[in-house]
Parts: C-alpha cells; sequence; structure tokens
C-alpha cells in the first residue's frame, strides 16, 4: 500500500496513528538536530520530522532529498509544538520511521508555489509542474464542480446529454473553420466543429426535445486576447418553447451555480436591457451594470455653438464620472491619451469639471459659457465634485469608445469589484449586420436565428431593423452565453439564406440536409450555448481562461509543451494527397 492518508488529511485527532503518506517534497529544512519535510499531494502538506541525531539511518537518506522527489515514507502522528493554522494539517506532523524515494526530481525550472518566479511561457513549456501549484489546481476543481452541477441541474429538467460528432462539416458560427483531410478520400476535407449548431437542432427534429453537451469547439480566429483555438461550450437545446421559456430555464442554471458554488442567493428575476439601449446607454453589446456612469446624448444641446468638433459630429455624448472633477491636468492627459488609441479610438477628450464650490471649468471654455454648461451638467445629472467627459465623432464608433471609457473610469473608481456578480440578459439583437466591405448582410448570431415574427415583413423592405429572437446572458461585462429561437420553416429558413447572399445551389450545397430535415415536422426551437472556460474564470475571479483550461494554448495559438502545431513527414502528406506551397514571407 503506498498511503493510508492523503496530505492533506491528518489532524489532530489521529495522534498516535502510524501512518503511511507519499507525496512530493515541496521543502526541507534543517533546524539544530531536526529536519522538517514539506510533503504535498492533491490534497495538501504534511509536515514530516526526523531527528537527525538520534535517527542518523533516515537523515542521511533525507539529505539526499531534493525538490520534487517523489517519497513513500511511515511514521507516527504527533502533535505540533509550533502550529500553522494556514494549513489544514497545521496542528500534526508524522515522525518517521521509515522513507522510501519512489523516484528523483530533477530541479524544476521554477518555484511550485502559489506565487511562482516562473513566467507565462515557461509555465506553459512546464504545464504538469504548473498544475501542481495550488491555484491552477484549484480553478480545475471548480471546472469540476462547476460541470458536476451543470449535469445535475439539467438531468433533473430532463435533459439528455448528447455527443455530436467532431469530424463534420463547416459549421455557421462566422470563424474560420479548422479542416482535417481525409485519406480515404483523396481531396476532401472534415471540419471541426464552431459549435454542434446545426446537430442539435436535427436532434429537436428527431424529437429529443431537450439536449445538452458539455462540448469541444473549435474556432480558427485571429489572434486576440484571452480567446482559445478550442474551447467548451455547455451546449443546449429545447423544442416546444419560445424566448421566455428557454430564458427562465437557463436562469435558474446560472442562479444554482452562484448558490452552490458561490454560495449566492439570487432571489431577483435578472434584469434585461434591449440592444439598442445597451448600445445607447454604455456602448457595448455586453454592458457592466455592476456599477451606473450611463451615457447621455448632448448631439441636439452642443450642436451649433460654432464648435466644428461638436458641430461635424455625427454624435456627441457623455459621461459622469462620480467625484473626479480633482483630477490635475496629468491625470486628464492620460485619459486623453486613453481614448486616442487605436482599440478605443477617438480623436479627443472634452471634460468639464464642476468643481466642489459649484464653479465650472471645461476644456472648450472659448465655445461654451457657464449657463450652457450647466445644460450640460443637468442633462449628466451631476452634482459638485463631479468630471464630465464628452466624445464626439461618428455614431457607432464614439459609442464604443465611451464604452471603453466609461470601463477604464469604472477601473479608476474601484467599481468593478470581482466579488460582486451583476448579471444581465441582452434582448432583441439585430438579425441582420451589414458588412460595408464585403457590401451584404451577415447574420448577427447565426443563419438559423429566427426573426421576430411581427418584424417578418420588414425582411423585405427594411431588413437592417429586423429584431432576432435572439437574447444573450452577460455577467460583469462578459458575454457568458447566447442564443436564439430557430426558424423552423424550410421557407422562410430558405429566405434568409437569400438575404445572406447564398443562391439556392449553395444553401443546398451547405445545409441540404437540415432544409430536408425540416421537411419532416420539425418543431419549434430554440437554445443556448455558454462559454464553460469563461463562466468557470468569472467564478474564480480571474480575468483569463487559460487559467481554467488544464492544457491551453498560448496567445498564439500555440501548445508549446508538445509543441503544436509542427510539420508532418513527407509521407503523411503523400498519403493525404496533399502538396504543400511555399510560405510567402510577408
Ligand atoms: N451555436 C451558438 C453559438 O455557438 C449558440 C446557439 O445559438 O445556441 O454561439
Amino acid at each position: 500500500m503506498y498511503r493510508t492518508h492523503t496530505c492533506g488529511e491528518l489532524r489532530l485527532s489521529d495522534v498516535n496513528k502510524t501512518v503511511t503518506l507519499s507525496g512530493w517534497v515541496q521543502r526541507v529544512r534543517n533546524l539544530g538536530g531536526m529536519t522538517f519535510i514539506d510533503l504535498r499531494d492533491r490534497y495538501g502538506i504534511t509536515q514530516l520530522v526526523v531527528n537527525t541525531e538520534t535517527q542518523s539511518d533516515l537523515s542521511a537518506a533525507v539529505r539526499e532529498l531534493g525538490r520534487e522527489y517523489v517519497i513513500q515514507v511511515e511514521g507516527t502522528v504527533a502533535e505540533r509544538s509550533s502550529k500553522n493554522s494556514k494549513i489544514s494539517t497545521g496542528e500534526i506532523e508524522i515522525v518517521i520511521t521509515k522513507l522510501n524515494v519512489l523516484n528523483k526530481s530533477e530541479v524544476p525550472p521554477f518555484t511550485i508555489e502559489d506565487e511562482s518566479d516562473g513566467g507565462d511561457e515557461l509555465r506553459m513549456k512546464y504545464r504538469y509542474l504548473d498544475l501542481r501549484r495550488n491555484p491552477v489546481r484549484r480553478n480545475l476543481e471548480l471546472r469540476h464542480k462547476m460541470g458536476i452541477e451543470i449535469r445535475n441541474y439539467l438531468n433533473h429538467l430532463n435533459f439528455l446529454e448528447i455527443e455530436t460528432p467532431v469530424l463534420i462539416k463547416s459549421t455557421p458560427e462566422g470563424a474560420r473553420d479548422f479542416v482535417v483531410p481525409s485519406r480515404v478520400h483523396p481531396g476532401q476535407f472534415y471540419a471541426l466543429p464552431q459549435s454542434p449548431q446545426v446537430f442539435k437542432q436535427l436532434l429537436m427534429v428527431a424529437g429529443y426535445d431537450r439536449y445538452f453537451q458539455i462540448v469541444k469547439c473549435f474556432r480558427d480566429e485571429d489572434l486576440r486576447a484571452d480567446r482559445q483555438p478550442e474551447f467548451t461550450q455547455i451546449d443546449c437545446e429545447m423544442a416546444f418553447v419560445n424566448q421566455e421559456d428557454i430564458m427562465t430555464t437557463f436562469e435558474g442554471l446560472a442562479k444554482h451555480l452562484f448558490k452552490s458554488l458561490r454560495g449566492l442567493e439570487m432571489k431577483n428575476e435578472f434584469p434585461r436591457m434591449c440592444y439598442a439601449d445597451a448600445m445607447a446607454k454604455y456602448g457595448s453589446d455586453k454592458p457592466d451594470i455592476r456599477f451606473g456612469m450611463a451615457f447621455e446624448d448632448l448631439t441636439t444641446l452642443v450642436q451649433g455653438k460654432g464648435f466644428k468638433v461638436f458641430d461635424d459630429a455625427e454624435y456627441v455624448g457623455g459621461i459622469c464620472a462620480t467625484g473626479c472633477a480633482g483630477y490635475t491636468r496629468k491625470e486628464l492627459d492620460k485619459l486623453t491619451e486613453f481614448v486616442k488609441r487605436p482599440q478605443v479610438g477617438a480623436q479627443g477628450l472634452i471634460y468639464v469639471k464642476y468643481n466642489e464650490d459649484g464653479s465650472l471649468k471645461s476644456s472648450v471654455d472659448k465655445f461654451f459659457d457657464e449657463g450652457q454648461l450647466k445644460g450640460w451638467v443637468e442633462v449628466l445629472d451631476a452634482k459638485p465634485g463631479d468630471l464630465l467627459l464628452v466624445l464626439a465623432g461618428p455614431r457607432k464608433k464614439t459609442l464604443t469608445a465611451l464604452g471603453e471609457l466609461r470601463l477604464e473610469m469604472g477601473n479608476r473608481l474601484g467599481l468593478r469589484n470581482k466579488e460582486v456578480f451583476a448579471p444581465l440578459w441582452v434582448v432583441d439583437f439585430p438579425l441582420l449586420e451589414w458588412d460595408e466591405e464585403a457590401n451584404r448582410f451577415f447574420a448577427m448570431h447565426h443563419p438559423f436565428t429566427s426573426p421576430k415574427l411581427e418584424d417578418v415583413p420588414m425582411l423585405e423592405t427594411d431588413p437592417a431593423q429586423v429584431r432576432a429572437d435572439a437574447y444573450d446572458l452577460v455577467i460583469n461585462g462578459v458575454e457568458v452565453g447566447g442564443g436564439s429561437i430557430r426558424i423552423h420553416n424550410d421557407m422562410l429558413q430558405n429566405k434568409m439564406f437569400k438575404i445572406l447572399g447564398f443562391t439556392e445551389q449553395e444553401a443546398q450545397a451547405q445545409f441540404g440536409f437540415l432544409m430536408n430535415a425540416f421537411k419532416y415536422g420539425a418543431p419549434p426551437h430554440g437554445g443556448v450555448a455558454f462559454g464553460f472556460d469563461r463562466l468557470v474564470s468569472l467564478f474564480a475571479g480571474i480575468d483569463s481562461i487559460r487559467d481554467v483550461i488544464a492544457f491551453p494554448k498560448n496567445n498564439a495559438a500555440r501548445d508549446v509543451m508538445i509543441d503544436s502545431p509542427s510539420p508532418i513527414h513527407d509521407a503523411q502528406l503523400d498519403e493525404l494527397y496533399i502538396d504543400l506551397k511555399p510560405v510567402s514571407k510577408k
């Protein structure tokens, strides 16, 4: 038997027991005649002690030990004289009588401590060592628990977990596909699913009216921070439901997770906001509503006073930063730099200080007198001591920039506490999105999303105004999930394909199987998918999804541990009938 107990298990009540433990050497310390070893496993750390004066045979063995050696010890549990309240086994230690080195270890390239000295890339390269660290382990434990809670909750509601294939044909989530060449069908390729979208809809046609799956999805997207080319979704679909039914069901799931994993009772219904308001008031389709600071439209109020920046702008909007009137020149310059960053994209920043004494000082005093500025103060409901921040320019761009500025001010004012959770449903998304470059409409969600039935006539006359039966669940400014009611009528679906610029042949070639299935009694249906990695990271209070994935890829979509992607042998290429083109140096 390698062990009678784990390294996180023994307590005062076990004193005098003879035990066997196995684990990794975290640390060895010599203090006078005593040597202390911290023995670690997944469950915790137990202190081992050897009296180097009386146990000479053991002390020789102990002297050979290095960090991360794997050892087995036998000994007696004893009460510690100096207790350590920071660890669960801190009241006891094991006076060892036998030590068996099960395996040696090279000196690890970084310290296996909560605060490691290893940089990101190094820890990714030796991920199996990084995984030994508590913070990473805790994240994976949380991930596991969340998976269990999701399965429990959905199982109770009669959902079936059904696996769908991974070698498929292109799916329409709007990113590039990863493709896999077929050896037995030379020149043909499978695509990896961007999501199980079409399969879950086919399952509804098949009568499995409540489906879910915790499933890998693959998207070959341009690299952006905190994206993984493979990620995990909680993918769900239901038949005989409307938007309200789906939102109720999955709001229930979210509440269950908050309760079971964070001990948070969320009694109230999650607030809802329509897409148009989210954009107009927060400049984002995923507003962080842990704090207010909503935008006010100042366009008509400020135009026609001879200030060209405003007069030429399609939109002028502002926010009120509580208590920031005391900002120095330097701080305001920093904010100006912030809004001018390419990622934010504003031309400049206009401010008004509403001083404690009631006076007003602005960066546009040449154009606007106190009386006029008072008008801004009223619209933005500012109090003495507040700072108004105003941006102007093309509407969409400026709203987005103001949204970034709002988040920045939220950070500065400490309004984005990770321990506070503010869920929000965003609803009434537009069905279509016009793409200037491609000169055509794209589906905002995906091509199977149903328009709101009352908006269907506008598909012919004003497609851009058509709203979808689509909804996103946003928590703290993070989109954690989204879904829609689907089109279940083949005529409407064909019309949709047409608007999206598919010829009949193209639609048939890509989605013929779905169109056919819809001819055999497709029930009304809809669904949703949650980003599992993102949900876990949010619950863990960390920013990056990488930290909640056991073996993630780096920001360049590389697995630096197994060194992938990597070239394959010519023989493999031959088998697949693939000739490689030379890579052009850009
Ligand atoms: N398949 C969609 C997605 O991955 C979710 C859904 O519509 O259910 O975003």
